[in-house]
C-alpha cells in the first residue's frame, strides 16, 4: 500500500497495518486499540422477475465512469446499501431502475460470482406489482422483457447462468406466497 492510499485508524488515528494473521488492516497501537478495518465484502441484490409468455425484465445499464459495464443488459441489481439488508435492496433498486414494485418470492441465487473480487451477490425471484408501469429509471437507459430467443446477452454470469436455470425448470416454479416478505415489511415498518 502506498502512502498515498494510507488509512488511519478511525479511533486513535494512527495508520493502519496489514496483519497477514487476519488477513485485514489494524491500528498499529494493538493491542492496546483493537480496531481492524472489515474491508467489505461487498454485497449486491438482483431480482429475477418473469413476465407472462416466459419472459424477463432486464434492464440495461447507464453509461457512467465508473461503471465497467455501462451500457450493457443486466437484470435489476444495485449495491446492498450501509445498514440495508439485501432483501430491501433488492426491491428499492428494482424500483429505481425499472419503476416496478416487487415482492420477493425466494432466493434463487447466493455467491461469489468472481473469487478475484471481495464481493457477493443474490439473485430474488420476485413478482411485480405494477407490471404495466414498466419503464427506464435511474441508473437504466433502457428496460424490456425477453424470452430465452431475445434476451439480449448479460453481463454479469450470475445473472446469465441463473436465468439459463430459471428458464431450463431447474430453479422450480413460482410459488404462491412471498416467504418472507411480510416479516421484511414489519422490519421496514
Ligand atoms: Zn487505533
Amino acid at each position: 500500500m502506498s502512502e498515498a492510499q494510507e488509512i488511519l485508524c478511525k479511533f486513535c488515528g494512527v495508520k493502519l497495518i496489514y496483519d497477514k494473521l487476519i488477513d485485514r488492516l489494524r491500528c498499529a497501537r494493538a493491542p492496546h486499540c483493537k480496531h481492524i478495518e472489515w474491508d467489505g465484502p461487498w454485497a449486491s441484490a438482483a431480482t429475477l422477475i418473469p413476465f407472462p409468455k416466459n419472459r424477463v425484465v432486464a434492464i440495461r445499464r447507464e453509461l457512467k465512469a465508473d461503471d465497467p459495464f455501462g451500457g450493457l443488459w443486466c437484470l435489476p441489481v444495485g449495491w446492498v446499501n450501509r445498514k440495508e439488508s439485501p432483501r430491501l435492496a433488492a426491491i428499492r433498486e428494482t424500483e429505481e431502475e425499472s419503476n416496478l414494485r416487487v415482492c420477493l418470492m425466494r432466493l434463487l441465487y447466493e455467491g461469489v460470482p468472481n473469487p478475484d473480487y471481495n464481493r457477493f451477490t443474490m439473485i430474488y425471484l420476485a413478482r411485480a406489482l405494477n407490471p404495466e408501469e414498466l419503464r427506464a429509471g435511474d441508473d437504466a437507459i433502457e428496460v424490456g422483457v425477453f424470452d430465452r430467443k431475445t434476451m439480449p446477452p448479460l453481463c454479469f454470469n450470475s445473472h446469465a447462468q441463473t436465468l439459463d436455470l430459471w428458464w431450463s425448470g431447474k430453479l422450480g416454479r413460482m410459488p404462491a406466497q412471498p416467504d418472507h416478505f411480510l416479516r421484511e415489511l414489519k422490519l421496514a415498518a
